[in-house]
């Protein structure tokens, strides 16, 4: 609804002659999804939230001539029941600690003046003419950066590997193909800080020893697709971008790829395939990207969250990244909260914090006041969490251990009424068509487990049909040949492990 609030309040600036003392400044994602559409205004702070066209009259009127707060628009703290006028005041944005998302909402996206403007493009600036490209990849191993987009893999290592790889050319890709239910991470990041995450792949670039880079990005996030290329345009124009880059030899272009689609194209062998032009499928590893990627050239493939770490990492140094977060996962991670939460939205929180923080701090808790019953971290490849593991702290080994995993960053919250063998279904079908088919344990496997979960939830299953579930889980883990397949029945799993019972409510003889 925010066009429609932006027209009306340019109508009323008019109409009150407010036009040339106003700025409106369009922004991407503020985070507080379930508060859109949001207003701040500046320089007190005032955050207006839940916004209707119809309030902008009195919104101008008080505010903007008055210089008096319109309470009834001011967030309620639902405890204290207090408005609060300033977002820095309010648990979901206090508790929380940006530095992906950190102009996110701040700034202009479409204007790459309010990016330099907040100290943008300074940490490549630095890079290229105070670094060499090893102390570059030094800094990023130092400060413990480790892949944001599932795997968890060692940021610095990764470019250290590609730098090592011989090749006359090298490529650098971002991952843009968000593809879970319930994240949408990638996306505000795009839509709300474009030239964070161009910045990161520039240096990365410079550190591997690369003149050019891809961002592969779903054609469904049409506003991201925007957003890119218009900041791919304005970052050539201001020379950040092409040749000789802050007059050194330097040089590096970045073009943009549209997916199609398929989830197992957010694999890297299978995206690096469908730049190519073929069809998206994984290849067995050896060789890494690293080694053979693009075209057969060395090729450095990060996410976007992943590349709009990089920045502050170079510019605030490796010691101050790393002080945040766990001994071995450090600095923060961007989770898309979602399901059944008071406070769906976007939140960066530094790792090591625990789910029931993120919930209830944060997320505001459960609407109506309902028990909860499980939080599935990770998308399809992750897993569901019982209220036992609320304690948990964040980070890449303690949700593996418990059975999910830190995945993207979905985070899928579930009260009381929800039935979690429906939810292992529905992500269990997620794969079944997202599967490309190449290997028989994800493709047959993974439709048989369906099968069974289907006659499980139409009230036919029988007590044996657990056991073979697990079966058919363990094989194909093991044997699939990609991420995909390896992690596809993780949804299963620790629904079987943390809510049997309520498997077992479901099966005919029901012992
Ligand atoms: Fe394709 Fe699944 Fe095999 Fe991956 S595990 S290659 S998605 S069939």
């Amino acid at each position: 609804g925010s066009k429609e609030i932006q027209d009306e309040l340019r109508k009323e600036l008019e109409v009150n002659n407010l036009k040339s003392e106003v700025k409106i400044v369009e922004t991407g994602c503020h985070g507080f999804c379930e508060k859109g559409p949001i207003i701040i205004i500046y320089p007190e702070e005032v955050f207006y939230c839940e916004v209707d066209p119809e309030d902008i009259k009195e919104l101008v009127e008080k505010q903007l001539l008055e210089g008096e707060v319109v309470d009834r628009l001011l967030y309620e703290d639902p405890v204290s029941k207090e408005s609060i006028p300033s977002y820095r005041e309010i648990d979901f944005y206090n508790e929380q600690q940006q530095i992906a998302l950190t102009n996110c909402g701040q700034i202009n996206p479409e204007d790459i003046e309010e990016y330099l403007a907040v100290g943008g493009y300074q940490a490549l600036g630095e890079a290229l003419t105070g670094m060499k490209p090893e102390e570059v990849i030094d800094e990023v191993k130092e400060s413990g950066l480790r892949g944001r987009g599932g795997g968890g893999f060692p940021t610095g290592l990764k470019w250290q590997f590609a730098q090592e790889s011989e090749g006359d050319k090298k490529y650098i890709i971002c991952n843009a193909d968000e593809g879970d239910p319930g994240a949408f991470m990638d996306r505000s990041i795009l839509e709300g800080d474009p030239h964070k995450v161009l910045e990161g792949m520039i240096i990365a670039g410079y550190a591997v020893g690369s003149d050019e880079g891809y961002i592969y990005v779903r054609a469904e996030y049409p506003l991201a697709v925007k957003r890119l290329r218009e900041a791919i345009s304005q970052a050539r124009e201001y020379g950040l971008l092409g040749e000789n880059l802050f007059g050194t030899e330097f040089s590096f272009d970045i073009n943009i790829k549209e997916g199609a689609g398929a989830f197992v194209c957010g694999e890297e062998t299978a995206l690096i395939a469908s730049i190519e032009g073929r069809r998206g499928m994984p290849q067995s590893r050896p060789p890494y990207p690293a080694q053979e990627g693009l075209w057969g050239k060395p090729t450095n493939i990060n996410n976007v969250e992943t590349y709009a770490n990089i920045s502050t990492i170079i510019t605030e140094g490796a010691e101050s990244f790393s002080s945040v977060g766990t001994e071995e996962s450090k600095g923060t991670k961007v989770f898309a909260l979602a399901g059944k939460i008071n406070n769906t939205g976007l939140v960066e929180v530094p790792m090591g914090i625990t789910v029931e923080e993120i919930i209830y701090d944060i997320g505001g808790g459960i609407p109506g006041d309902k028990d909860f019953k499980a939080v599935q971290i990770g998308g399809p490849s992750g897993g569901c969490l019982p209220e036992e593991k609320l304690h948990l702290p964040i980070d890449y080994d303690s949700l593996l251990e418990a059975g999910a995993m830190m995945g993207s960053g979905g985070l899928v919250v579930m009260d009381e009424d929800t039935c979690m063998v429906d939810v292992a279904r529905y992500f269990l079908d997620f794969t079944v068509s997202e599967s490309c088919g190449k290997c028989a344990p994800c493709s047959e496997g993974t439709k048989r487990m369906l099968d069974i979960l289907e006659r499980i939830t139409d009230g036919n299953g029988k007590q044996e049909d657990l056991e073979q579930l697990e079966k058919l889980a363990e094989v194909i883990k093991d044997t699939s040949l990609c991420g995909l397949g390896q992690t596809a029945p993780n949804p299963v799993l620790s629904t079987l492990k943390y809510f049997r019972d309520e498997y077992k409510a479901h099966v005919k003889d029901n012992k």
